[in-house]
């Protein structure tokens, strides 16, 4: 036994040997002839069973720290110096997580990335040994640019092991889908192994695979059960629907902030207006002090710009990106971009960030950028859950935007509106003043106007008060409408008698409908039937409907205005109006409800109207979760039902 301490890879660790790898191919141990000893003699010291390792996986949470402990027992039972442990990640590239054996190589190599295609390649020019490939020396200098070695001294022995050789085993799921790749490297006894060496060993690195893919698997389902919660947790407060752009803009912040593990995020998606609605006053980077009010480097143009072009590609093949100065996002990354993106973590004392879309079909709408400072790895299900994350954002950002379109669409609409009636309202007041002095002058000047001339004069002063009611009708219906552009908080309102509401208006239509003969009658209940809603909207909405059965009716008609409050599942309210009069079609009932529609028929158009009654009926219904329905037959009635909520 030659001096097995010089031979410990304790003992190596300051030599500069290399541990294994493609990119991480360990630099060799140049051993003294005379130490080389049969790998066997490592290799037979059998160790414990895998089933012992799976227990011990199960009671790890920490996938590197199983996968460290999985890699150096498989190197001390092959009887090697070096192992690693290298997974192939959906962004098309192996990832070396853990190489073991050597501190110098281990700090120089962890994190480094191969493109899979280079691994392929290697492995098509592998021997096979069962489990195991084996590139020699000969054939590995092709990849000589992938791959690491240290020295290139070795040992002068027919069989030893050449700085450039490779051993590696593929890892396989149940399905047989590549997860990864065990590496050893610098056989102890400084040769390649022989047939009974291989066996062994193909025995040791099985095992120890197996123990991978199942540490792979806990890990895999723990890093969903992690992330589900924050995507759960996105998904109800985008579905959530109430918030404003900014606002969802910060929550979902702090969910995918808890949720990953991050140090910074930052969603960045231009508002309706073009201007990008990110975070530059609320960074969320840990030890931030509370008021950092400085731009993020990410906002800055050039950074914003290779960031949006990046997220547009990621949107094209619905990937995340991964960015650190190890990991390139081939295929998404242009090496310029890689190397300014680099250049911004190492400034902020970053390590690495994941890029995800966020969009909508066709359309990117911005980017959710994560940052990690003091870590380099991210998981593919973190990858996948960044992209079904960038959905949900998408459809939220297009609702909240809709919604933000659309409160600014009303605030104008009520504006104009208001405005609109205030203008018309000083006129308005002004000639009603004007024809009540006319009247009274002419009563007074009645007894020497010539008769004709009087009765013209009456019939002038008839039009002006006509007109002017007229006028005052769309005042009322233009107020009626600004007022319902705003909503009113439905919990604050004190519940309001129905039953008064509609026996006033039942009363103050009988008056504006006897002059033509017709007969308004109430059938209400004789106690009062409470609806929770401002009792001006429900004044508007009784005397519309009330009003345009009256008007609508023939001379010596008959309204019938009912209300019943019922029990059923739910308490309601039923209002329904019904006259005998001109009816509508069916193509008119289609257009009733709209913003100034008025029948073409000549019988209804010859009324005087705004078009605005029914559908101030409608918002006011809605507005109150209740609905109106119309059931009509031309030329013999019409029946308006309003039902709302009950109390
Ligand atoms: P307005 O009565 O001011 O024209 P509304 O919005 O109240 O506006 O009604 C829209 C149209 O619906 C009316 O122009 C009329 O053609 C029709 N309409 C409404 N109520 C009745 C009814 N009870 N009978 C017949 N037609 C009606």
């Amino acid at each position: 036994m030659n001096d097995d301490t010089e031979t410990t890879p304790q003992a190596r660790s300051g030599d500069g040997g290399a541990p294994a790898g493609t990119a991480v191919r360990p630099r060799p141990v140049v051993p003294d002839p005379a130490s080389l000893v049969p790998v066997a003699s490592q290799v037979d010291a059998v160790s414990a069973p895998a089933v012992d390792v799976v227990t011990a996986l199960y009671a790890s949470t920490d996938l590197s720290a199983t996968l460290r402990e999985v890699a150096e027992g498989m190197a001390h039972r092959c009887g090697f110096h070096s192992a690693a442990v290298s997974l192939f990640r959906s962004s098309e590239e192996l990832e070396f997580v853990v190489v073991t054996g050597d501190p110098d190589a281990e700090e120089a190599l962890r994190g480094d990335i191969t493109p899979t295609s280079e691994i392929l390649g290697m492995m098509s020019q592998a021997l096979d040994w069962g489990p195991l490939r084996f590139v020699p020396h000969d054939r590995a200098l092709q990849f000589a640019e992938h791959i690491y070695v240290g020295s290139e001294d070795e040992a002068p022995h027919p069989r030893a092991w050449r700085p450039y050789d490779m051993l590696m085993a593929p890892m396989r799921d149940a399905r047989g889908q590549l997860l990864g790749m065990l590496w050893l490297d610098r056989p102890i006894g400084g040769l390649r192994p022989d047939e009974h060496q291989r066996a062994s060993i193909a025995r040791h690195v099985d095992a120890a695979a197996r123990s991978v893919v199942v540490a792979l698997e806990q890990h895999r389902l723990a890093e969903a059960v992690r992330l589900a919660g924050a995507t759960r947790r996105v998904v109800r407060t985008v579905s959530a629907q109430k918030h404003r752009l900014p606002d969802l803009v910060q929550a979902v912040q702090e969910i995918v902030r808890e949720g990953f593990g991050v140090d910074e995020v930052h969603v960045l998606v231009p508002d309706a207006f073009g201007w990008p609605t990110a975070d530059p006053l609320l960074d969320l980077h840990e030890d931030a002090p509370a008021e950092p009010a400085e731009t993020p480097p990410w906002l800055e143009p050039r950074t914003a710009l290779v960031l949006g072009e990046l997220a547009d590609r990621c949107w094209k093949q619905q990937r995340s990106a991964i960015c650190s100065a190890q990991r390139s996002a081939p295929g998404l990354l242009g090496s310029d971009e890689h190397a300014h993106l680099v250049e911004v973590l190492a400034a902020s004392g970053c390590e690495s960030l994941m890029v995800a879309p966020v969009g909508t079909g066709n359309e990117v709408l911005g980017h959710v950028l994560m940052v990690r400072c003091r870590r380099l790895d991210w998981s593919d299900e973190e990858a996948d859950a960044a992209v079904d994350i960038g959905h949900d954002l998408g459809r939220a950002v297009l609702t909240a935007r809709a919604r933000q379109r659309e409160e600014e669409a009303s605030r104008y609409r009520e504006q104009l509106m208001r405005t609109m009636a205030h203008e018309l309202k000083n006129p308005l007041a002004a000639s009603i003043g004007f024809g009540i002095v006319m009247g009274e002058l002419l009563d007074e000047a009645r007894p020497g106007i010539e008769p004709g001339l009087a009765q013209q004069l009456d019939r002038s002063l008839a039009g002006i008060g006509r007109a002017s009611d007229r006028l005052r009708g769309i005042v009322d219906d233009l107020l009626a409408m600004a007022r319902l552009e705003r909503a009113p908080s439905l919990r604050s309102l004190t519940p309001v008698d129905l039953t008064a509401v509609v026996a006033d208006a039942v009363t103050m239509a009988s008056g504006q409908a006897a002059p033509r003969g017709i007969r308004v009658l109430g059938t209400l209940p004789d106690h009062p039937v409470m609806v929770r809603a401002e009792s001006a909207d429900l004044q508007i909405l009784v005397s519309n409907l009330v009003g345009n059965a009256v008007k609508y009716s023939y001379p010596d008609g008959e309204v019938r205005v009912r209300l019943i409050a019922t029990q059923d599942e739910e308490p309601s309210v039923a209002l329904t109006v019904s006259d005998d009069g001109i009816g509508i079609s069916v193509e008119d009932q289609a257009r009733l409800f709209e913003e100034f529609f008025r029948s073409a028929n000549p019988e209804a158009a010859s009324a005087p109207g705004t078009g605005l009654g029914l559908a101030i009926v409608k918002r006011t219904v809605e507005r109150y979760e209740g609905r109106i329905e119309v059931t009509s037959d031309p030329g013999h009635g019409s029946t308006f039902t309003a039902v709302l909520p009950g109390v």
